[in-house]
């Protein structure tokens, strides 16, 4: 019988959970809502009827290992979730009550790097040798392959590259410094940029809608709209700046890009491309090619299937 690989995607407004093949091919899955407010217990509980529901039919022994990818702070090694943001969540060991359940072999990682796996394993990054993944979306979080393996670094928060500063007077970030890469081009700044224009009264056809979000922004910016290009052009320039570092740092085959902003359309990989070829070293830059992810909404939860099968097989 096929092996099979349980995936977990825990975010703080839903918990979606698959059952899948080898070749990443999901045959059950389930989405449920956190209610982060309910607190932690609920989540588990709800995590684990999750789980039993997603293999009902399905014998237990072919079941290898389950994954479960998360926001972090997280202790990998020990199986804890720290102390996340959006989850009420503190010091709780996930790992150790999901394999008491199942008694099934059960990693976590942070929802970055399950993101960056899924994509290596089963999506734009396959066969790649070095590839890093940048996701942009209200946060810009990443991770890296290097050498075909996943790099976690010391504290397992390497490629933590929503903070890397892309300029040092640049806006105040939520992680206290400032001009960090996620503070000048995430969807929340995009949206906070647009808002900012039509309260101070700028000509703009942003001004028609209610409420504006970055996908409004987009919208005007690909029907002609002088300020909501202008708005995307610094925004994702800023992107860009961020992606060329990573090339120049890691000199990767591949960078795939993921996340709500890259359904902006044409104008995101112009503005990423444009930083590319103005600051990556020549042989950096024609080697490494720039692609828009392929998991889209289920890259957390593939990104979990994937790590339940790359470190069942790297015990076995
Ligand atoms: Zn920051």
């Amino acid at each position: 019988m096929e092996p099979l690989y349980i995936g977990v995607d825990l975010g703080g407004t839903k918990i979606y959970t698959a059952i899948a093949n080898e070749r990443g091919e999901i045959l059950n899955e389930e989405v449920v809502p956190t209610e982060a407010s309910k607190g932690p217990e609920q989540i588990i509980e709800k995590m684990i009827s999750s789980i039993k529901k997603v293999s009902t039919g399905i014998n237990l022994d072919r079941i290898k290992a389950i994954g479960i990818g998360s926001p972090g702070p997280l202790d990998v090694k020990n199986g804890l979730i720290v102390s996340p943001p959006n989850l009420p969540i503190r010091n709780f060991n996930v790992v150790e009550a999901i394999k008491n359940e199942f008694q099934i072999p059960t990693f976590l990682d942070n929802d970055a790097n399950a993101a960056t796996l899924g994509e290596y394993i089963f999506g734009a990054g396959k066969g790649c040798e070095n590839m890093v993944y940048i996701t942009a979306s209200t946060g810009v979080g990443g991770g890296a392959i290097l050498n075909g393996k996943l790099y976690r670094g010391s504290t397992s928060n390497a490629l933590e590259v929503g903070h890397s500063t892309v300029d040092r007077n640049g806006r105040a970030c939520g992680c206290g410094n400032r001009g960090c890469v996620e503070s000048m081009s995430s969807g929340i700044y995009i949206e906070k940029m647009a808002r900012d224009s039509v309260s101070s009264g700028m000509e703009t056809t942003l001004s028609k809608y209610e409420t504006v979000t970055a996908k409004e922004v987009f919208t005007e910016a690909t029907n002609g709209d002088a300020v909501a290009n202008q708005i995307l052009s610094e925004t994702l320039s800023y992107l860009g700046i961020a992606v060329a570092n990573c090339a120049n740092i890691f000199d990767p085959d591949k960078i795939v890009i993921g996340g709500g902003v890259t359904n902006g359309g044409p104008i995101v990989f112009e503005k990423i491309n444009e930083e590319m070829n103005a600051r990556c070293l020549a042989p950096i830059r024609e080697n490494c090619k720039i692609e828009k992810a392929q998991l889209g909404g289920k890259a957390g939860v593939v990104g979990a299937i994937a790590l339940a099968l790359v470190e069942y097989q790297a015990l076995n």
